[in-house]
């Protein structure tokens, strides 16, 4: 039997991904979750707040993706000077 404080208490590691937790704990999470809408809420608001903060740090764009989004761009602004009639849709 879960307790409401017995959740709380666990709700980090529960929600950390790089934390690795007994499966049966995070069973026996999880069904305290479905029967208890005080802690759903609490679990939603504090996973929200998780992903902020994760959306929030630089992101470090891959060299050769930003190579290949230079190129697309400069293929947009530059296009091929070939003559092709009737293809104008795009
Ligand atoms: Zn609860």
């Amino acid at each position: 039997m879960t307790t409401c404080k017995q959740f709380l208490s666990e709700l980090n590691d529960f929600l950390d991904p790089q934390e690795t937790i007994d499966a049966e704990l995070r069973r026996t999470l999880e069904s305290h979750l479905n029967e208890c809408p005080n802690c759903w809420v609490v679990c939603d608001t504090t996973k929200k707040t998780i992903q902020i903060y994760k959306g929030m740090q630089p992101q470090v764009i891959p060299s050769d993706v930003h190579d290949r989004l230079l190129k697309a761009l400069q293929k947009k602004m530059n296009p091929p000077n070939d003559k092709a009639e009737g293809n104008s849709s795009g």
